[in-house]
């Protein structure tokens, strides 16, 4: 597959989103006084995937071990600079107002940091004369051309991997321990500014220190204990089914955090 692009400036990849942040930016997306969103998603790990499988493998270098009941999981925790409408840094004429500063994912845009997603221009926001072809060649027989993108992204794949340990501690710290179903939806927990800025500084310091071995639970005992939540009855109880704790999140009901679900709820 060949790809041409340029970016048109039309600003529409800086609005609306949940942009991914390494644990690094989240604290300095914070410190500007923005808000982030904390994302939780499970997966159920009942044994080690075998070696060749790739995309367990993937799934397993961005998480962290935990036991839900009896079921062994894997959370996947995704700090996110959280706006709608403008990003807080898009400027007036559509640029970034602290580009030398902005976060890898944005470097990366519109290219895909996970190896499993082929780039799809009608899934991204840029316009149609942003791929017209003849532009400058972004992919090449599927892959990339710019050296400088692929190292960015192989900057933010190893920011996943070595994040892992602060993100669970940060969420030790904040007492979150409520996850969605992988591929079904996540769990969005929005703690308070100082709060959360604080969290970060203590997680990331202590991830440090350690180097994560410290906060790499070596047995099932001393896992940390997740919740799995669904909007959809028949997730919890199949959950529930193989030893997990499950519960229902009622749509009219409230809770300490937001379901954001991929399918429609069914009780
Ligand atoms: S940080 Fe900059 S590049 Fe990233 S979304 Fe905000 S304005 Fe756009
Ligand atoms: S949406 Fe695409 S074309 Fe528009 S500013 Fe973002 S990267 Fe550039």
């Amino acid at each position: 597959m060949n790809i041409d692009f340029e970016c048109t400036m039309c600003g529409k990849c800086c609005h609306d989103l949940r942009l991914p942040l390494t644990v690094a930016e989240a604290l300095a997306w914070v410190g500007r006084g923005n808000e982030v969103q904390i994302l939780c998603e499970a997966l159920p790990w009942p044994e080690e995937p075998a070696a060749d499988n790739l995309q367990a493998a993937h799934k397993r270098r961005r998480s962290f071990a935990a036991m839900s009941g009896s079921l062994p999981a894997r959370i996947v925790v995704i700090l996110t600079g959280a706006f709608a409408g403008p990003c807080p840094n898009l400027q007036a004429d559509m640029r970034c107002g602290i580009y030398e500063a902005r976060p890898l994912v944005c470097r990366i845009y519109p290219a895909e940091i996970n190896p499993f997603i082929e780039l799809d221009p009608a899934s991204k926001g840029c316009p149609p004369e942003a791929w017209t072809p003849g532009l400058a060649p972004l992919l090449r027989g599927g892959k990339l051309v710019d050296a400088t993108t692929a190292g960015l992204i192989q900057r933010s794949r190893a920011a996943d991997t070595a994040d892992a340990p602060a993100k669970q501690a940060l969420c030790a710290l904040l007492g979150i321990d409520v996850a969605a179903l992988a591929n079904e939806g996540f769990v969005v927990h929005s703690p308070q500014r100082a709060v959360l800025l604080a969290a970060l500084e203590q997680a990331s310091a202590a991830a440090a220190v350690t180097g994560g071995a410290a906060l790499k639970a070596p047995t099932s005992e001393d896992l940390p204990v997740w919740r799995f939540v669904s909007n959809r009855r028949a997730t919890v109880d199949t959950l529930e089914s193989v030893g997990a704790l499950g519960a229902w999140v009622d749509p009219a009901g409230e809770t300490p955090f937001q379901y954001l679900g991929f399918y429609p709820a069914a009780a």
